[in-house]
């Protein structure tokens, strides 16, 4: 073969032996029927952001309410954060809350399903050497040998000379390489990176298309950067743009920290003939910190980590509206209206995403996750609750699963009625509602319970309670039954009114008579409805509780 061609010779010496063409390529994936197609792309760490479900609602719902795809594809380049098991996570995660992948490492043993695989970026290496391997043939990226010092040096004269830093233009030395310089580097042994070569003008701006930002001006991108790295494994930047080419992305749905590089992919694409996606950059979940707010930092903050919201009991379908909530501000609206239609049917569009960043409000959430819990019958509550006890919570579960006629009485006071109190938020919330009805939690609660009242004495309260025993009927309505532990506490001297405390004449008030039931039946000051929660009881075991 001749190499007349300098740069086809160059791109011949670097990959001798690659079996695709971009033509080729594009044979092999072809382009898709369907309008629209999304994707998700994680880097797997084990770990599933709150972001990444965010993330991937939003991608999921944009494809399928447009007869779309949504794909995983799993960006493992960075291979200092993969840990075993780490696409399961994802996978598993996104399942939890319904989010259907068409395409990806979902099959059995992460097999890939979906005919635009591989879906790993680890797997498309020759797929990025083809592309990188035809730039090269056509003069527009190049093997930058420069060693970490020669950079450094490089670096150092910009800095006298008030130059930007990078690599890029006249500061490139391989840039204007001759072959036979690459060839008695290559024998040498030395490592080289491979560079993009862009115009290297700083002063050059680029007007880029945002779907939900608009128009964007920026500085273009003019550094030489890296495509591939010593490793043969591509950057983001390069495997971003081929694989949302050839796995038919359309509209590409990530976080906005990506725009500063956007000037770059826009570039590439160009650079590599091909028709760009649209991009959407959405605005990251925020926390608040001090005064300020910042993006919900997976080392800082538990709630980044969604397992942290599964651990707590939070429903999916509470954490789903919270954040569909956030993406489209008529959404809420919606959902008050439609309190029990799945969120699948919401019309949900981009236009309404909010361009800076959503504080993430836990108080908004539980009152959500609240209204969801709220909207379960008894039946669910409790059925579910095991299922997340089960897996969370084992000695309640053993003990649900033990009294399950008490559990469902004390699950059910209140409920539906006029006076709910709603006291679920989430199924962690389970242990503090009945842990007073088990005898076993009971037990361990008395070491904690807080002191009765000081002006019932040991005298009054055995006094008190012989009578109350006597009197009391788990029949009674709760209003004759208020009025008769009124009375009952009034001939023992405590107050029944504002009016009849301030004579003077009594040792205390109902409320104080009422506290000591509620920490001698319950060891604890916080209870369902007293009465109610009594009944649950029942008599023999208030006796029991009452005498001792
Ligand atoms: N792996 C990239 C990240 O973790 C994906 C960005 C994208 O969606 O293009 O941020």
């Amino acid at each position: 073969m001749s190499h007349s061609h300098p740069h086809l010779a160059l791109a011949n010496l670097l990959f001798p032996s690659i079996a695709h063409t971009s033509e080729s390529l594009e044979l092999l994936y072809p382009a898709r029927s369907v309008s629209t197609v999304t994707r998700f792309g994680p880097s797997p760490t084990g770990f599933l952001h709150i972001g990444g479900v965010y993330t991937s609602l939003l991608s999921e719902r944009i494809a399928h309410l447009n007869s779309g795809i949504f794909y995983l594809r799993v960006e493992d380049t960075d291979d200092k954060r993969e840990i075993e098991n780490g696409v399961y996570m994802i996978t598993e995660g996104l399942a939890k809350f319904g989010i259907t992948i068409d395409e990806g490492p979902i099959g059995k043993d992460g097999a890939d399903v979906g005919s635009y695989g591989p879906y790993t970026q680890s797997k498309r290496g020759s797929i990025y050497q083809t592309y990188v391997k035809e730039l090269v043939a056509r003069g527009m990226a190049y093997p930058c040998f420069l060693s970490e010092s020669e950079s450094v040096a490089i670096r150092e004269e910009q800095t006298l000379a008030k130059q930007p830093l990078g690599i890029y233009g006249s500061y490139s030395p391989w840039r204007v390489a001759t072959l036979e310089e690459v060839t008695e580097a290559l024998s040498a042994g030395k490592k080289y990176v491979l560079r993009f070569r862009a115009h290297g003008n700083p002063n050059k701006r680029a007007k880029l298309h945002d779907e939900i930002r608009g128009d964007i001006e920026m500085q273009d991108n003019f550094m030489d950067t890296v495509l591939l790295k010593q490793t043969g494994i591509p950057t983001y930047h390069l495997a971003h743009v081929v694989d949302d080419h050839l796995m038919r992305t359309t509209h590409v749905i990530r976080a906005e920290e990506w725009i500063p590089s956007f000037a770059l992919h826009i570039q590439l694409t160009e650079a590599l003939g091909f028709q760009a996606p649209k991009y959407i950059h959405i605005a990251p979940l925020l926390k608040a910190d001090g005064g300020g707010k910042r993006k919900l930092s997976k080392r800082k903050d538990p709630e980044a980590n969604v397992e942290f919201f599964f651990e707590q009991g939070y429903t999916v379908e509470a954490l789903v509206d919270y954040m569909l909530g956030i993406m489209d501000s008529k959404y809420e609206a919606w959902r008050l209206e439609n309190p029990t239609v799945n969120y699948k049917t919401y019309p949900l569009v981009i236009d309404r995403l909010p361009l800076s960043g959503a504080l993430f409000d836990i108080v908004k959430l539980d009152s959500i996750a609240n209204t969801v819990l709220t909207r379960l019958s008894t039946e669910e509550l409790q059925s579910q609750g095991l299922e997340w006890a089960q897996k969370y919570d084992k000695e309640l579960a053993r003990l649900m699963e033990q009294y399950p006629e008490m559990t469902y009485k004390a699950l059910d006071i209140e409920r539906h009625t006029e006076k709910d109190p709603r006291r679920f938020t989430k199924f962690s919330d389970l242990r503090g509602q009945l842990q007073f009805f088990y005898e076993e939690t009971f037990e361990s609660l008395k070491n904690t319970a807080p002191s009765l009242p000081e002006c019932v004495t040991p005298e009054v309260q055995k006094a008190f309670i012989e009578d109350y025993l006597k009197a009391y009927d788990s029949t009674m309505d709760r209003d004759v039954w208020f009025e008769q532990l009124k009375n009952i506490a009034h001939t023992h001297k405590f107050a029944r009114t504002g009016d009849e405390w301030k004579t003077g004449e009594y040792i205390g008030r109902v409320g104080d008579i009422a506290m000591m039931l509620r920490l001698l039946l319950c060891a604890s000051a916080k209870t369902p409805d007293l009465c109610y929660t009594m009944r649950v009881l029942g008599r023999e075991t208030m006796e029991k509780r009452l005498k001792r």
